[in-house]
């Protein structure tokens, strides 16, 4: 295949490299593109919760879309035919400056696809952000992407400069990857990867952390693995979080014929994933359907509750903060109000609760108010998907 590099100005690159950065393997969930009408001005910028929980924008972009790789559902694919177009170093800090000096973003979020080789294409990369951090004194966010390859010596340097590192995992296996990736090793490539980054960051810990991300539903994979391999994860090495990247097919892909992954099942593994993260459940303990996903009819925590009758009701003013966490409708921050406020008055009406932030029309059927039930009524679930879950990058 012969590559047609045209000549752009820096903002038509960006029109494309903006763009297809969302369907790259360092993309972010596609069950949110779209959704927020605040974002879509400008189809390169992403919204992620910065501290203290505030809104802030990143401009995530990739250096270049030529690829040596050809794996099978991605857009960059070298197989593919479209337009390949590559920023400079200088061009590319130049314009992310514009924008931050703007007021119109708050970080950078920075990828490629692998233009000659996973070295020379971050040897870009790193220039980029050296640029943006000596010659133009950007103190803001960067997260770096790693490419499966890149030498340590390169991860280094860009450990230095950027908040956050992450490599893209694509599988739980190196059986699924090859269902996905023809040219990639997962052992060395790819978990290699994410532990050269991990020695980095244990050396000296990046401020934001690392991250990697995983395509959901291309390469029959169940949740149960993919929720397996999330736990070693945030175990083995200390990642700030997994991200799961429902399968979109794409035209001009050998799995253009693939159904995309239901934007509920996404939702599902980011819901289990925060049991993992901050319940205290272990992969082990979720409830899966027997074909190894998570129930699509109720989420994790309430599917947990349902098959576990025997720990419930729980009487709210006797039991302690950790299983105040395991009944549905109560999470992290009510479960701490209710320990604060029983030491001041019993907890004996739903009203009560209910101001704690509790979802007491959940909650009611799991727990006692003094010994009084409250339950009894159906078991309600949502599949109402919270954006608040997909604003992932949580500095
Ligand atoms: S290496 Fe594979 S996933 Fe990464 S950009 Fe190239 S084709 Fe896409």
């Amino acid at each position: 295949m012969t590559y047609v590099i045209k000549k752009l100005d820096a903002h038509s690159k960006l029109k494309t490299l903006g763009e297809v950065a969302r369907f790259d393997v360092c993309g972010f969930p596609s069950v949110f593109s779209g959704k927020n009408k605040k974002f879509q001005r400008f189809k390169f910028i992403y919204p992620a919760v910065g501290k203290k929980g505030r809104c802030i924008r990143l401009f995530k972009v990739l250096q270049s879309n030529v690829c040596e790789g050809n794996c099978f559902y991605c857009s960059n694919r070298k197989d593919r035919n479209f337009q390949r177009i590559s920023f400079t170093p200088d061009e590319l800090a130049k314009l992310f400056f514009q924008y931050y000096s703007k007021g119109l973003v708050d970080g950078l979020f920075l990828s490629s696809a692998i233009n000659r080789s996973a070295d020379q294409s971050e040897e870009k990369m790193l220039r980029t952000v050296q640029l943006l951090r000596t010659r133009y004194g950007y103190r803001g966010y960067i997260h770096y992407k790693v490419l499966p390859g890149t030498d340590e010596s390169i991860i280094d340097a860009a450990a230095r400069l950027a908040d956050r590192l992450s490599i893209n995992l694509e599988a739980p296996s190196a059986n699924y990857l090859a269902e996905l990736s023809p040219s990639k090793n997962y052992a060395s490539d790819l978990v290699g990867g994410l532990e050269k980054i991990a020695r980095v960051n244990r050396q000296k810990p990046l401020k934001a952390g690392i991250t990697t991300q995983l395509v959901v539903g291309a390469a029959k994979e169940t949740d149960r693995e993919i929720l397996n391999l999330s736990g070693r994860l945030y175990r083995g090495y200390k990642l700030w979080r997994v991200y799961y990247s429902a399968f979109m097919p794409i035209l001009d892909t050998p799995l253009e014929e693939l159904p995309p992954c239901p934007p509920l099942r996404e939702y599902r593994l980011y819901q289990a994933d925060f049991l993992l993260r901050g319940y205290g459940f272990t992969p082990q303990e979720l409830v899966f359907e027997k074909n190894g996903n998570l129930p699509q009819d109720h989420d994790p925590k309430l599917a947990w509750a349902l098959k576990h009758e025997d720990k419930f009701p729980v009487e709210v003013n006797k039991a302690d903060f950790h299983e105040l966490t395991r009944v549905p409708g109560i999470g992290r921050i009510s479960a701490r109000r209710i320990v604060e406020t029983r030491k001041q008055e019993k907890f004996t009406r739903l009203d009560q609760l209910k101001r704690t932030g509790a979802v007491t029309t959940r909650a009611r059927n799991f727990l006692t108010l003094q010994g009084r039930f409250y339950g009894g009524g159906e078991v309600k679930t949502t599949h109402h998907i919270n954006e608040q879950l997909f604003l992932w990058e949580e500095l």
